[in-house]
């Protein structure tokens, strides 16, 4: 095969991902709704939210945040305070001491870049350049990033959990092997931007409902004459 003839089918595969993308996000918004599921929490709130939530489920997650926020009444006292006594408050949410760590490492630059612990200027920032300066802080990837940008400030990304990154993986969207930091570039790339914004909450209650991680519902799935792994089944 020629160079021209693998640019074609490179091109052929693309646009039939990007129909097949579209299709999947017309039967999801379709089922679930257009809804974009918002938190409308703080940035900051959302960040360290997201940084508690690491290795752990939400009841851990919330009970951790939740007495952090009993103890402490700001950031800036999160910040000035013991490591120690961070890690005790958030012990439900589990590696409690490394999470300590990178909520105060994370303020600390925040602080240090902006000259205060606010993050209001994202909102504005283009959405790329926004994504930069935060995975730029110290122990904050794609995901965290984009939940920020998504659940704070409302910007047409897409976090990649677990559900998101199995339930594309098995659909066919991605290869099996594609890393899920790697899933976040590639399905920005390949979903329509409009339903970007209600994507995370539709395929996170699918997977949690119907493509579940063990004996997935592929008999009561309404995606399954898309999905890849359906087809291997049969
Ligand atoms: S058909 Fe099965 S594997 Fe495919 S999306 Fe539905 S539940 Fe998941």
């Amino acid at each position: 095969m020629n160079f021209n003839e693998l640019s074609m089918s490179a091109d052929t595969i693309t646009v039939k991902t990007r129909l097949k993308a579209k299709k999947v996000c017309d039967v999801l918004i379709h089922y679930y709704g257009k809804a974009v599921s918002v938190r409308k929490l703080p940035p900051l709130d959302e960040l360290v939210m997201t940084i508690l939530s690491q290795h752990t489920n939400d009841v851990n997650m919330l009970r951790a945040y939740e007495s952090l926020k009993e103890r402490f009444s700001t950031w800036e006292e999160v910040l000035d305070a013991p490591q120690e006594e961070i890690a005790l408050f958030i012990r439900s949410s589990g590696m409690y001491n490394l999470k300590a760590k990178r909520i105060q490492t994370a303020l600390r630059e925040i602080n240090e870049r902006v000259g205060r612990l606010d993050l209001s200027l994202l909102e504005t920032m283009e959405l790329e350049e926004a994504k930069k300066w935060l995975t730029s802080l110290h122990g904050v990837g794609p995901k965290t990033a984009a939940i920020v940008l998504l659940f704070s400030f409302e910007r047409p990304v897409l976090p990649v959990d677990t559900h998101v990154w199995r339930v594309t993986k098995r659909l066919g969207l991605i290869g099996d092997k594609v890393s899920r930091e790697k899933a976040h570039v590639l399905l920005e790339q390949i979903m329509p931007r409009s339903c970007i914004p209600s994507l995370n909450k539709n395929l996170v209650r699918h997977g949690r409902e119907v493509c579940r991680a063990q004996n997935p519902k592929c008999d009561e799935c309404f995606l399954s004459h898309l999905c890849v792994y359906y087809t291997r089944l049969k």
